[in-house]
């Protein structure tokens, strides 16, 4: 059965932020900035989330709401902002940069707001047969979507400079079919024209987020109460290394390994019970086979000497492992002393079964929380509660519905969404293989423009 979506366009621009009209004389000097920026390269550099890569998927800065009719789709994105704010505004005065003098807050958010009026396509990409891989289809119909709202404070006005981010909104017409197979999703796609007045910061964000809209039994999620109505499921189709803020997030994320790795693994003998011994085997041998069940071909295996260790399992007191985690069970990080990944469960935690099907607390089978620390370091961050995920906000769980094989091994691991990331994983690591780690020696504000 498919579900027609009846077309309704929606013309109107109604920006909710009250910002006067320039004066006829302000105009050219607005213009000739924002050439001059270009041209410099020094435009505004957007970001649509504050937080670290950690706790990105989790915080997803994205709201979207279908109308009654299911017609129109709002998205909305809530934590917009531009990262080098003070840096352009002292453009205004001083082109070379150095100026501390700037324009007033009145004069720079006008500036921004006749320059800022962005819109985004949802682009459509279709599940292959008997794969979790979607791939653009360029015979279904994209989706424009007009900007509806920028607004940031109660009071209405546009304070570009929030820490927290101001808010987007778009008006998507859903003149589709969606179709009871749910086997079409759409990539949230920004258009960004090469003269304007932004760019992103993360380059990934631009086109990384997707959208899954869902009817009745489908391949993102299957916990949904009401599986009968439409239902919006935004993700990321974003790696650890997509969503790392260059020179701040470094050190508090794993180094990303992809999934042809050759790991070998270092158990720590100290802070592990010989009957947990086996669950952290497993949760490696789970992770190993399930990459090799979905087409790659890493090489995991443990060793006792830690010297020639890739990856170390320890266990330690972990205050802050991951932000917005109140259970706080695990934590991967780079450790660049050390030159390895270090996988930490929290003190105080068994490491028994806990998949969230066999239940809690048997041994001998994998670790939820340790297979999810394992997949930060092949290369995922966070998902959304949105879809089933190793990587979700119960992590702690193996998915309930995993991508399919392509061979006789077993993928317990790696729900749909997960597997898509893995593929991005792959295909980044690829395009960009890692380099060494440059040193840290460098301050933020020089790196606002790369100079
Ligand atoms: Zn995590």
């Amino acid at each position: 059965m498919k579900k027609k979506l009846l077309i309704t366009v929606c013309t109107v621009l109604s920006l909710s932020a009250q910002a006067t009209e320039p004066s006829p004389t302000e105009e050219p000097r607005y213009d000739t900035l924002r050439q001059e920026l270009v041209a410099q390269d020094k435009q505004l550099q957007l970001r649509l989330f504050t937080g670290s890569g950690m706790n990105y998927g989790h915080e997803l800065p994205i709201t979207t709401k279908l109308n009654a009719n299911n017609d129109v789709l709002d998205i909305e994105f809530t934590r917009v902002n531009f990262n080098n704010l003070s840096y352009v505004k002292n453009l205004l005065t001083s082109p070379s940069g150095d100026s501390t003098t700037g324009v007033s807050d009145s004069t720079f958010s006008k500036f921004i707001y006749h320059n800022f009026a962005p819109t985004i396509t949802l682009i459509p990409h279709e599940l292959e047969q008997h794969s979790s891989t979607f791939k653009a289809n360029s015979s279904l119909p994209l989706i424009e979507c007009s900007l509806h709202s920028i607004t940031a404070s109660n009071d209405g006005t546009v304070d570009y400079s929030r820490k927290e981010g101001f808010k987007v909104g778009f008006h998507c017409p859903m003149n589709i079919e969606v179709n009871d197979t749910n086997d079409i999703v759409y990539d949230i796609s920004w258009n960004v024209d090469s003269n304007a007045i932004y760019k992103f910061m993360l380059p990934s964000e631009q086109t990384g987020y997707r959208l899954a809209i869902t009817s009745g039994t489908n391949y993102f999620g299957t916990t949904d109460s009401d599986t009968s109505a439409l239902t919006v499921r935004p993700y990321l189709n974003m790696s650890i290394d997509d969503l790392v803020v260059p020179h701040i997030d470094v050190g508090n994320h794993s180094k990303m390994v992809g999934p042809n790795a050759q790991l070998a693994f270092y158990i720590d003998p100290r802070t592990y019970q010989s009957r947990e011994i086996n669950s952290v085997k497993e949760s490696i041998r789970v992770v190993n086979e399930s990459l090799h069940a979905l087409g790659y071909n890493p090489t995991f295996t443990t060793s006792n000497n830690i010297g020639n260790a890739d990856v170390i399992i320890t266990k330690a007191p972990l205050p802050n492992a991951e932000e917005h985690n109140p259970s706080i069970i695990g934590k991967a990080a780079y450790d660049s002393a050390l030159g390895k990944n270090v996988i930490t469960i929290n003190s105080g935690i068994l490491v028994f079964t806990f998949d969230g099907h066999t239940g809690p607390n048997s041994p001998n089978g994998p670790y939820g929380p340790l297979v999810h620390e394992i997949s930060h370091v092949i290369g995922l961050a966070h998902q959304t509660r949105f879809v089933d995920s190793i990587m979700g906000g119960s992590g702690n769980y193996l998915p309930g519905l995993t991508a399919p094989t392509t061979n006789s091994e077993r993928n317990r691991a790696y729900s749909y969404v997960d597997a898509q990331v893995l593929k991005h994983v792959e295909q980044q690591l690829i395009q960009k293989p890692q380099t060494p780690d440059e040193p840290l020696n460098c301050t933020i504000n020089s790196n606002l423009f790369g100079v």
